[in-house]
């Protein structure tokens, strides 16, 4: 007898895990709360053309991700280009940072002081490195740090780089120093296989949904259920023994094993009576939110870049994505341009209250001051509010996550992965990783420790999506958010 297993929530990390199971005669069934799949990383039709939650480049050197993808995805794919830049006091800077470029536009003397605290930072040994900005300092010097890291990130994650611990940098910059990007200017990338410097990436037709919804269709074909609109309110237990789960419509239903990509959060708080210290450590461990503002403006040229970070500190939004410039079956042959600008704040603050009309009021103001768009009319605009989206990686996160795993670690049949799941920085290839092991733990008796997914990303056999397929790489790999 095949166990019987729930999957809470149908983003990448739920779907790929029940997708795996359908596959080998499980017939999952899955519970989200949305009407529809893909989680963050879903497409949908806007003004007849079509748009992601902000931008999703789908990138990995893992094998086993890229080969999941490509047994999904098919042929139905492009190559992208990848050119995003950062837009600092009026002047474009290539991201990833190329020095020359990034020198050259900050001018003769403000690149003579960046040299110099570069310098500056490689001769000193003080501090520790845990938070973000003594990271990124030791690596890029204190005045470079300023310009293209300090704010964006304080824009992203609402707390000063001092109180962001370097996890944040570690796992999205890797071990780039400037040395190393000179380095890889110099050689043209070539043998450079560091995480930030991928210039194409894969990416599906339709939109990056369109990866989660064939999923669906294949575990349904399989026996499976993805049941739409249908949010689960609790884990229910015996003891430490997992039953199964209670729906919000008030339906008890019986499982062996559920796999919740829910927040973390809201998981342990709604199991039965966590002790005072878990509940505790839940109360430190925050989430920020997202406002996506979507903007129709007439014209099809507007700018060359897939997205863009918006560095300048009057300038609110802190990214502005271009669907023009993903695949072109997108716009749909339209004279307009769909552009979404992020936000991001905390549930407490007056911008996750404001209504559509005052967002895209400021968000109208925001793309003025860039002059991205040289006064081109501004059709109309589109809210979405995307609650939890990012964990927060305050310094003392990991010490709180650490009471808090150790305690659902004492639970059998309970597996929680995902970004809003396990609350790690995700991206859909970690996410769709912990989906894939998550499976592999049921299915094949494995015994994956899931919480070190995306900590320390030491893959170890590179592969790469390439236009006729999965090829061995020694090329770049990709990172970011
Ligand atoms: C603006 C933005 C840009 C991004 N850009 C990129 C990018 O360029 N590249 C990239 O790879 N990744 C990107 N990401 C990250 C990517 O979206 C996530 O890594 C991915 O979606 C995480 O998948 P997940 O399944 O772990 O979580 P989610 O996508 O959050 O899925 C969780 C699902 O669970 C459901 N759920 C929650 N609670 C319940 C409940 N109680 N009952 C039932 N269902 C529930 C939710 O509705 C959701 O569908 C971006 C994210 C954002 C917000």
């Amino acid at each position: 007898m095949k166990k019987k297993v729930a999957v809470i929530g149908a983003g990448p990390a739920g779907i790929t895990a029940a997708y795996q199971l359908a596959k080998q005669g499980y017939e999952p069934q899955v519970f989200e709360a949305e009407d529809n799949v893909g989680g963050m990383a879903k497409s949908f039709k806007l003004w007849d053309q079509i748009v992601d939650l902000g931008p999703h480049r789908f990138f990995s050197n893992e094998r086993r991700i890229n080969a999941l993808w490509l047994e999904v995805v098919g042929k139905d794919f492009s190559m992208v280009n990848r050119l995003t830049r950062i837009f600092y006091k009026g002047k474009f800077f290539f991201y990833p940072l190329k020095p020359f470029n990034a020198l050259s536009r900050l001018g003769i003397f403000e690149a003579f002081l960046c040299g110099l605290s570069y310098c500056v930072a490689l001769l000193s040994s003080k501090g520790d490195h845990r938070t973000f900005e003594s990271w990124v300092t030791k690596r890029f010097g204190a005045r470079l740090y300023k310009i293209f890291f300090k704010t964006y990130s304080e824009k992203l994650w609402g707390i000063p780089c001092t109180e962001l611990d370097s996890d944040f940098a570690s796992q999205r910059i890797k071990n780039l120093s400037l040395f190393g990007a000179i380095w890889n200017a110099l050689t043209q990338g070539r043998g450079n296989k560091h995480k930030t410097l991928i210039d194409q990436f894969a990416y599906p037709h339709g939109g990056s949904g369109t990866v989660y919804v064939k999923m669906k269709d294949a575990i349904e074909e399989c026996g499976g259920k993805v049941h739409l609109s249908t949010p689960v309110q609790k884990v229910i237990t015996d003891g430490k023994v997992v039953q199964g789960l209670i729906l919000d419509n008030g339906e008890t239903l019986t499982f062996d094993h559920v796999i919740s990509t829910m927040p973390l959060t809201r998981l342990v708080k709604n199991l039965d009576k966590p002790p005072v210290a878990v509940a505790q450590s839940l109360e430190k461990l925050q989430f920020r939110n997202t406002v996506l503002v979507y903007l129709e403006v007439a014209g099809t040229q507007l700018f060359p870049d897939n997205w863009l970070y918006i560095h300048s500190g009057d300038i609110m939004t802190g990214r502005i994505t271009n669907f023009r410039n993903w695949t072109s079956d997108l716009c749909a042959g339209s004279e307009n341009t769909i552009l979404c600008l992020e936000y991001w704040c905390n549930k407490p603050d007056q911008m996750w209250a404001d209504s559509e009309e005052q967002l895209i009021e400021l968000a109208k103001v925001d793309l003025e001051k860039t002059g991205l768009t040289r006064r081109a009319p501004i059709k109309r605009g589109h809210v979405v509010k995307i609650p939890s989206s990012y964990p927060v990686y305050k310094v003392g996160y990991k010490e709180h996550l650490k009471v808090v795993t150790d305690y659902i670690d004492q639970f059998s049949g309970l597996t929680p992965i995902g970004r809003y799941g396990s609350f790690k920085y995700n991206n859909q290839d970690h996410s769709i990783l912990m989906g894939i092991l998550a499976a592999e733990n049921i299915a094949s008796d494995k015994n994956h420790n899931l919480w070190n997914i995306n900590t320390d990303d030491g893959y170890q056999e590179e592969a790469t999506i390439t236009e006729t397929g999965l090829t061995n790489s020694m090329e770049p790999a990709g990172a970011s958010h």
